[in-house]
């Protein structure tokens, strides 16, 4: 995930405020502005940052040890296990193995009338790391029948951290809650744990495995965050509607028919065609669609097919990715892309079958309603600093939970010490770290937007 930063973060200056003085000015803020407006009471912000202050160094031990072994999609054995150890310790009944790897548990406030949940995701990526942290992982595994470095360069180990901690401090202060409160620990966000079968059917996985298993029954609303290195430390991006794409795998098989290079007209060459369609497929974007309306991105980012200079293959693969901001769009430029390339390749007497997924992840939009509802308790919790953000065309699978129930996914600017906001290596790069001085900030923010959900009738 790569983020531009917020026009107005220029403005914001990094906070190199300690976790105590960060935490002590916001209650300042609080009780300066009337906290009943603005998100939780002040007794309440208070006793949460006296929680926060404690639970603190965990969380910078839970990250850097989920750093230094962290588990691919769909493998999140050990991450699952640390996670559903510390939920029980905090007394809590929990589920594990849900969707795959997953782990829920509920906690039941003083007045169990309403359930919101929250949400972190545990994976980590085929990414060879390149901090140099002392931390730094030096895992490989197995992935689709390779050898491959795994990290955690998408901030996922701060998202368990977070949620850990978040699970920790609420349960702290569960006479006070009014309400219940669902900590879910996903598996899988980054990709399928497993490629299709032979008939290109892949099983559920990730947000969507969880909820086919029941995690959102009764649940009314649901927050989830995205660690950036891309907005800087102390700043919080928010945007009402669509946040990031839809995003879809693409793949495009093109036959033809395999002859000697000498002699093309003798076979039907896939290449040839191929190439057509690659080109073809830039216009379902720059002509097809209406961009005024929505922008979407169209990629081929592989094509793989043939042996040697003089033999015309049998088949040429692509692979691409689809991105949108809108379902009707979404499902409008898939159909086009279908047409488009099987058109193209009949034109010369080959045969275009295209299919969509395993990754098919629809827009990440937040409910307007709840996004305005939020947002006061979001400022709270960032001492003022939260901004709206432009649109992301990186992809979010929180935006299942969200086809269910309203919900709100915001992104939490850590950028590391010594970097820029605008420069530093975004997510998914071997380089990329965050500040860990956010990871508090993730479980006083997660904890107001819940309380304060609660709070309202
Ligand atoms: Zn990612
Ligand atoms: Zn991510």
């Amino acid at each position: 995930m790569k983020l531009r930063p917020p026009s107005s973060s220029r403005r914001v200056a990094p906070t190199t405020a300690s976790l105590a003085r960060w935490a002590a000015t916001g209650l300042w803020m609080a009780l300066a502005s009337g906290a009943q407006a603005q998100g939780v009471d002040a007794g309440t912000l208070q006793a949460l940052d006296a929680q926060i202050a404690k639970v603190s160094p965990q969380l910078v031990a839970w990250r850097r040890d989920i750093h230094a072994h962290p588990e691919l999609s769909g493998q999140e054995v050990r991450t699952a296990a640390l996670v559903a150890d510390h939920l029980r310790r905090l007394g809590l009944s929990v589920q594990t193995g849900v969707g795959g790897t997953g782990v829920v548990a509920t906690l039941q406030g003083a007045h169990p009338v309403k359930l919101v949940a929250l949400r972190a995701d545990m994976d980590a990526l085929p990414v060879p790391e390149g901090t140099g942290l002392p931390f730094a992982s030096k895992v490989k595994t197995n992935y689709l029948g390779k050898e491959v470095p795994v990290m955690h360069a998408c901030g996922h180990d701060g998202h368990t951290a977070i949620l850990m901690g978040v699970a920790q401090a609420l349960v702290a202060m569960k006479d006070q809650i009014h309400g219940s409160v669902r900590f879910i620990f996903q598996p899988a966000e980054e990709g399928a744990p497993n490629e299709p079968d032979a008939h290109g059917v892949a099983p559920s996985f990730g947000a969507k495995a969880m909820i086919e298993q029941g995690v959102l029954k009764d649940v009314q609303a649901i927050y989830g965050l995205h660690l950036t290195a891309n907005i800087p430390l102390g700043v919080a991006g928010y945007r009402s509607g669509p946040l990031m794409a839809s995003a879809d795998d693409i793949h495009i098989d093109v036959h033809g028919r395999g002859a000697h290079g000498s002699a093309p007209w003798a076979g039907v060459d896939p290449i040839v065609a191929a190439s057509q369609v690659v080109l073809g497929l830039q216009t379902v974007v720059s002509r097809q669609l209406n961009i005024s309306a929505e922008p979407a991105v169209v990629t081929i980012g592989a094509i793989n097919g043939g042996t040697r200079f003089n033999i015309i293959p049998d088949k040429v693969e692509m692979l691409g990715t689809l991105r949108t901001f809108d379902e009707g769009m979404r499902a409008d430029a898939q159909k086009r892309i279908r047409s488009t390339a099987e058109m193209i390749a009949q034109s010369s007497g080959a045969k275009a079958e295209v299919r969509f997924g395993p990754v098919s992840y629809p827009t990440t939009v937040n409910s307007p309603a709840l996004t305005e509802a939020s947002v006061p308790a979001l400022k709270q919790a960032m001492n003022g600093q939260a901004v709206v953000v432009p649109k992301v065309s990186a992809s979010e699978d929180f935006s299942e939970f969200q086809k269910v129930v309203p919900g709100f996914f915001y992104f939490l600017g850590a950028t590391p010490k010594g970097l820029q906001s605008g420069s530093a290596p975004s997510n998914h790069s071997p380089r990329f770290d965050f500040n860990e001085d956010a990871l508090p900030m993730g479980v006083r923010s997660l904890s107001v937007l819940a309380l304060d959900f609660l709070n309202r009738s």
